[in-house]
C-alpha cells in the first residue's frame, strides 16, 4: 500500500507530521510519502521557494525512517496536478492500493481539483479532520462518493483504488498560514514546527 500526503508545506508543521503518523499507525503502514506541490494556478504564490520548502521537509523527517519526501512535483517545469502525480504513481506501482490523504478543508473543495472524479480510478481517498472545518462535501462530491465510502480501513486493501475513508484523528489547530503570520510579525513559532525546521528558519530569516 502506498500512502501519500500532498501539500504546499510552506512550511511543514507538526499538524502535517501528526496526520502522517496517525494515518501510518492506523493503517499499519511501513512508509508514507510527503509530496510537496509545485505552484498550483489557483493559489496565491508560495512564500518560500520550492528548494526551501523541500529543505524544511527533509529536516522535519530526517530521523523518521517511515516518512519519505517525494519531490517529483518540484522537478518538473509544468504544474503537476494531483491527478498527474497519481497517474505516475499508479504506473510505478502496479495494482497496489494507493491512498491519497487530505484534510477536511481540502475535501470541501475537492470538486475544484482538476479531473477530480478521475482520482478515484487511481487511488483511495483518506479524509482526516481538521479543526475549524467540518467534514462536508459539496453536493456533487457527496453524491459521487456516497457509494464509495468504507467503514473499515481493512477494506482499503480489497481494491487498489476507488474508496473513501474518513479517519478521526486528535485535532491540532496548526496551519502554515498562521506560522507565516506569526513569523512575519516577529512572534515565535517555536514548537509549531520541528526544532530542526525552527532553527533553519531562524538562520534563513524565512517568513520574516
Ligand atoms: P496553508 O495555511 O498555507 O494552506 P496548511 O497548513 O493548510 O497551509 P497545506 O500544505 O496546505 O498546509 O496542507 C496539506 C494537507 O495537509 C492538506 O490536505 C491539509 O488539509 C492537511 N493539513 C494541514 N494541516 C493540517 C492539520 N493541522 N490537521 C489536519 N490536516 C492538516
Ligand atoms: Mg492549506
Amino acid at each position: 500500500m502506498i500512502a501519500v500526503l500532498g501539500g504546499s508545506f510552506d512550511p511543514v508543521h507538526i499538524g502535517h507530521l501528526r496526520v502522517a503518523i496517525e494515518v501510518r499507525d492506523h493503517l499499519q503502514l511501513e512508509q508514507l510519502r510527503l509530496i510537496p506541490c509545485g505552484q498550483p494556478p489557483h493559489r496565491k504564490p508560495f512564500v518560500a521557494t520550492a528548494a526551501q520548502r523541500l529543505r524544511m521537509l527533509e529536516l522535519a523527517i530526517a530521523d523518521e525512517s517511515s516518512l519519505m519526501v517525494d519531490d517529483r512535483e518540484l522537478r518538473v517545469e509544468r504544474t503537476s496536478y494531483t491527478v498527474d502525480t497519481l497517474t505516475d504513481l499508479r504506473a510505478e506501482s502496479g495494482q497496489q492500493p494507493i491512498c491519497l490523504i487530505i484534510g477536511a478543508d481540502a475535501f470541501q473543495q475537492l470538486d475544484r481539483w482538476r479531473q477530480w472524479m478521475d482520482l478515484f480510478a487511481l487511488a483511495h481517498l483518506i479524509v482526516v479532520q481538521r479543526p475549524g472545518y467540518h467534514i462536508s462535501a459539496s453536493a456533487v462530491v457527496a453524491k459521487y462518493t456516497q457509494t464509495r465510502r468504507i467503514q473499515h480501513y481493512q477494506q482499503l486493501t480489497e481494491n487498489s483504488a476507488g474508496n473513501i475513508y474518513f479517519l478521526e484523528i486528535p485535532p491540532l489547530e496548526i496551519s502554515s498560514t498562521r506560522i507565516r503570520m506569526l513569523a512575519s510579525t516577529g512572534k515565535s513559532i517555536r514548537y509549531l514546527v520541528p526544532d530542526r525546521v525552527y532553527h533553519w528558519m531562524q538562520e534563513h530569516q524565512l517568513y520574516q
